[in-house]
């Protein structure tokens, strides 16, 4: 039987990268500043590896850390310099902060228009309100789309979305609704899962769950984008079984190697937006 082709992430991220160097502002080097909240050694990773692409991109990077011990208020005092502070064009919060710290009560403090990883509610309410090309667009549901773009239509296909959280399935969904899908969101209160994802032309999972969509679920001809993220005895997996779904479905994003390595490139692609939309509204020259 035919495998599902592998939709990897890093050739479409190598094209926006080729953009990105062409299309770099030529009277100001945008900088990026990555808000470290946690101890943990996988965030401080995530970092490093932003860190490599912009020096690639030859765009302008700072790490601030804020020690945990301080509480919510250093972060959220963190937050608000950031955004004051005119040499800083995009803040990123790499998540998840410590425990005790809450990236709600931080984003408050966040300047939209530096929000490059879409996550404020101003940028989330311009996506539900259709206007998305005013808005910064989070980069994981980005991602998700542009990988399932390259094998299926959006346009009048039936789209589910497992999983409403903050950083993908919350914004994903009204994103394929601006381009014409008609979406079906799922959650851990959902009765049929199994149902709803049968009945789907394109599957976007987001729920961090391993192995929570299997073959038994899916169709043939299915487009699955799988953009769970979870560490198994050492081992990145996402939340399809990935060994069941793959003899059945058209395609496939792998874990790691789909949608990871697009997120990552997509926040660079905001950080220049961040510089355009800045530009408009008066604040850089
Ligand atoms: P989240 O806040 O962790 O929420 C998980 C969502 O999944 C919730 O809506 C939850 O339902 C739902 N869910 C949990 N169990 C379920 C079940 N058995 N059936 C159906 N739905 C279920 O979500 P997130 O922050 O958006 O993250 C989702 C995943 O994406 C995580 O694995 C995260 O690590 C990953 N991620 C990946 C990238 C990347 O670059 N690839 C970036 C960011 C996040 P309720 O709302 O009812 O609780």
């Amino acid at each position: 039987m035919a495998e599902a082709t592998a939709l990897l992430g890093k050739p479409i991220a190598d094209r926006i990268r080729s953009r990105i160097l062409a299309d770099r502002p030529p009277d100001l080097r945008p900088c990026l500043a990555v808000v470290v909240a946690s101890d943990d050694a996988a965030v401080a990773r995530y970092a490093a590896a932003k860190q490599r692409i912009a020096d690639a991109l030859g765009l302008s990077f700072r790490v601030e850390t804020v020690d945990p011990a301080g509480g919510q208020a250093a972060l959220d005092d963190r937050v608000a310099a950031l955004s004051a502070d005119p040499g800083v064009h995009g803040i990123l919060l790499e998540l998840p902060l410590a425990a005790g710290l809450d990236v709600e009560t931080a984003i408050r403090r966040l300047d939209p228009l530096k929000d490059v990883d879409g996550l404020t509610p101003h940028n989330l309410g311009l996506i539900a309100a259709g206007r998305e090309a005013d808005a910064l667009l989070p980069a994981t549901p980005d991602a998700c789309i542009r990988l399932a773009e390259t094998v299926a239509d959006l346009r009048g296909s039936r789209a589910v979305v497992v999983g409403r959280g903050r950083a993908v399935g919350r914004a994903l969904a009204p994103m394929l609704v601006n381009r014409d899908a008609t979406v079906t969101v799922c959650h851990s209160r959902t009765r049929d899962l199994a149902a709803a994802v049968a009945a789907a032309d394109i599957v976007f999972v987001a729920a961090g769950r391993p192995g929570l969509v299997t073959g038994a679920m899916v169709r043939p001809g299915q487009v699955v984008v799988d953009a769970g993220i979870s560490v198994i005895d050492g081992r990145v997996v996402g939340d399809v079984d990935a060994g069941s779904v793959r003899p059945v479905a058209a395609a496939l994003t792998p874990v790691p190697g789909g949608v990871g390595p697009l997120t990552a490139t997509l926040i660079f692609a905001n950080l220049l937006r961040a510089v355009h939309l800045q530009r408009l509204a008066g604040r850089l020259r």
